[in-house]
């Protein structure tokens, strides 16, 4: 199985290894732990790479850091 990737949207080189293929050493899924991405270790390269990943869905800690925040529930 290949060693920790970094992640294809961000490029953050801390991602989480979130769980394996019940077949040992098919796949294995990855989450970033800058922005959540999270991908299979089989999808495709444009989905598990950062260089084949789509620029206008690339992130980058200032792209990250300005982002607005998610708007709050309403009172239930
Ligand atoms: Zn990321």
């Amino acid at each position: 199985m290949a060693d920790q990737p970094e992640c294809p949207r961000c490029e953050y080189t801390q991602v989480e290894h979130l769980a394996d293929s019940p077949v040992p050493g098919t796949w294995r899924v990855w989450c970033c732990r800058r922005c959540f991405y999270a991908w299979r270790s089989t999808e495709p390269l444009v989905n598990t790479t950062a260089d084949y990943y789509p620029a206008p869905f690339r992130l980058t800690e200032q792209t990250l850091s300005d982002a607005k925040n998610v708007p709050p529930l309403p009172p239930s």
